[in-house]
């Protein structure tokens, strides 16, 4: 490995070794009204959360929101991220790409709780060759308290890497953040198993044999939410996951009922069957291993929930709205097996 490697890991090793950092409190307390404004930025409605019947809970997925730095804000001179990402920067490793966040929420926060969150450093990989060019996965780690009382994590990874070409953004292809649009702007937690189907076109690339230097292998994550659908798939079942409470059926797979609330879940078999609500012809950008065109439906299970998944076996004028389809799975390896679809 190169100077340049061993310099970047010894200081990987040396901000890893810094622990929770970059303490900063949230600049409010947990309150309805923003509360309220985040419900309406995500099209989302809950009398949980709003309204005369609010229990005065949050949201879990608004733990970011609270410790937002705010517009212009700029992380701590010791935020373990920000100092990774710089010697990447220096080492040549110029653009990032996010690629996993996974979320895991102890409880629910109430209002008027007052959060404080911590940064640190879990974990620097690499180099590896990417369909992006080479470049280090970055893993950061924030942690939210209230008081000394844990209450949520994250997990954020990143692509740092250096650009196979210059910089163009073609156009459909995914975005390339700016560092200072990473530190300001928190996103949502990104939704795990609906983008699952969509970055399969990156997996398919055989295992057997090693695959091309450039394919960039994008698996879905999965998660204690998740486990079980892929469980599923590799068993050559559809899974649906069910409140027990409820019996509502809903798909993504998350912690908690969206109708009732209730942690308590399950899952049923889906039959297979469904039907095209629509699709896409992907066309551009290229995917690593694949011969494009690719078609990417979006279809409604006969139990009421929508999936999103490769069609095969079809050619892009033979697609329907409507079309009745069947499920069918393709074993990647023994760690992945994704759904695809077929005409019934
Ligand atoms: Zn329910």
């Amino acid at each position: 490995m190169s100077d340049s490697h061993d310099q970047i890991m010894a200081e990987a090793e040396r901000i890893q070794a810094l622990g929770e950092a970059a303490e900063r409190e949230g600049r409010d307390p947990v309150n309805q009204p923003t509360i309220n404004s985040w419900l309406e930025a995500m099209g989302l409605d809950s009398p949980r959360f709003r309204g005369p019947s609010a229990t005065g809970e949050a949201p879990p997925s608004m733990a970011q929101v609270w410790t937002m730095y705010g517009l212009g804000g700029r992380p701590p001179a010791d935020d373990p991220l920000h100092g990774m990402m710089r010697v990447l920067t220096d080492a040549g490793f110029t653009a990032v790409l996010g690629t996993n966040c996974e979320q895991t929420y102890e409880r629910y926060l109430r209002v008027g709780e007052q959060v404080r969150v911590t940064t640190a450093l879990d974990s620097v990989v690499g180099p590896k060759q990417t369909g992006m060019g080479e470049g280090y996965f970055v893993t950061s780690r924030n942690r939210w308290y209230v008081g000394d009382e844990l209450v949520a994590t994250m997990l954020f990874r990143v692509l740092k890497f250096k650009p196979k070409a210059a910089p163009v953004v073609e156009e459909g292809a995914p975005p390339v953040v700016e560092e200072v649009a990473l530190a300001t702007v928190s996103k949502p937690p990104t939704p795990v198993v609906e983008e699952a189907p969509v970055v399969e076109e990156g997996a398919l690339a055989p295992v057997s044999k090693p695959p091309p230097e450039d394919t960039f292998v994008l698996r879905p994550m999965k998660n204690r939410d998740t486990q079980f659908f892929w469980d599923g798939t590799a068993a050559g079942e559809l899974r649906i996951q069910t409140c027990n409470p409820c019996g509502h059926l809903r798909f993504p797979p998350g912690p908690a009922c969206p109708d009732c609330g209730a942690l308590d879940r399950g899952h049923v078999v889906a039959s297979g069957r469904g039907t095209v609500f629509s699709y896409v012809v992907h066309r551009h950008p290229p995917v690593p291993g694949r011969e494009l065109p690719i078609l990417i439906g979006l279809v409604d299970l006969e139990e009421g929930v929508r999936m999103v998944g490769e069609l095969v076996g079809l050619e892009p004028d033979d697609v329907r709205i409507g079309m009745p389809v069947q499920v069918d799975f393709r074993r990647i390896d023994d760690d992945l097996t994704l759904p695809v679809w077929r005409t019934a």
